[in-house]
């Protein structure tokens, strides 16, 4: 494996289905260690689409539980496990991220978990590879202020601005190795929080959930628009900024008619232009449109 850092957008899409896009999810890669950060719909299929095997996914941090940052988690660990994950899932992310994802492995998954117990204890006994008898997650909830460090990597837990004052905690990441620093910021308004904790990045990972206009005229105050996106980036003094949890706006019929109550009607393909203008005219650095599978050098 490649010595360095690198940033891999896995799912660059909102919280709608659009089948150009994953919802959200990415990846911090230092030299052999996959961490993924947020896991959205098709998190698992996207690390194969960017040729990683989600087998070597130790890691996984929680940015909040909303859906689209969760839906996938039990589909990660039921197949990794299934397919001879040997070592445990550590799994961190804010207040009920414990709960969430106990309840899915053994509640939801439950049925699942008794079939590949019985059919790991009834593999034959030249089969040395196998996985380990139970699905090996090991959940902790955490807060802002968090650190986990090991001898090449440290994730910091940061404040953001989504949703917690009516009862969803969210935090943002920051991942430093002696190659440089990556920033996630998950789902949240312009924050002060974020320009903190993406201070100095080599690369910030912003949400661009919504247009400003719809922002405003819906008032969605917990998510950011390009231009707030990029007055973060600008505020931080990054070098690259990577927007994402873009909305379908050229996709299929289908995704754009249920996605209209958020999104309108379509959009021509200049929009994507539109939305790197927009945070260009706020950052003097590199600004990069998400897309699924992305690498982005660090
Ligand atoms: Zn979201
Ligand atoms: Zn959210």
């Amino acid at each position: 494996m490649a010595k360095g850092m690198k940033a891999v957008i896995l799912g660059s899409g909102s919280a709608l289905p659009d089948p150009d896009r994953g919802n959200p999810s990415q990846a911090v890669i230092v030299d052999d260690e996959v961490l993924v950060f947020d896991c959205g719909e098709r998190t698992t299929v996207n690390l194969t689409k960017a040729n990683i095997n989600p087998m070597r996914v130790k890691h996984l941090f929680f940015t909040h539980l909303h859906w689209d940052h969760m839906c996938d988690f039990g589909y990660l660990v039921m197949s990794t496990w299934n397919c001879g994950r040997s070592h445990p899932l550590k799994v961190f992310g804010p207040k009920g991220t414990k709960s969430m994802a106990n309840s899915s492995v053994y509640g939801t998954h439950k049925a699942d978990v008794d079939f590949v117990r019985g059919y790991i204890a009834a593999l034959p006994p030249h089969i040395t590879n196998k996985p380990t008898p139970d699905p090996a997650v090991e959940a902790v909830d955490i807060d802002v202020g968090f650190t986990l460090e090991t001898d090449s990597w440290k994730v910091i837990a940061g404040r953001v601005d989504h949703h917690q004052r009516v009862g969803m905690p969210s935090v943002g990441y920051r991942v430093e190795s002696e190659y440089g620093v990556v920033a996630i910021t998950g789902d949240t308004a312009p924050s002060e929080g974020m320009i903190e904790l993406a201070r100095g990045a080599d690369v910030l990972i912003h949400e661009a959930a919504f247009l400003e206009e719809i922002i405003e005229a819906r008032q969605m105050w917990s998510h950011s628009g390009p231009a707030g996106a990029g007055r973060v980036a600008q505020a931080a003094g990054v070098k690259k900024l990577v927007l994402t949890h873009l909305g379908p706006y050229t996709s299929t019929d289908a995704a754009i008619e249920m996605a209209s109550m958020y999104y309108g009607p379509r959009r021509g393909p200049e929009i994507w232009d539109q939305i790197v203008a927009a945070a260009r005219a706020e950052f003097d650095g590199q600004v990069i449109l998400g897309s699924d599978a992305l690498y982005i050098d660090v």
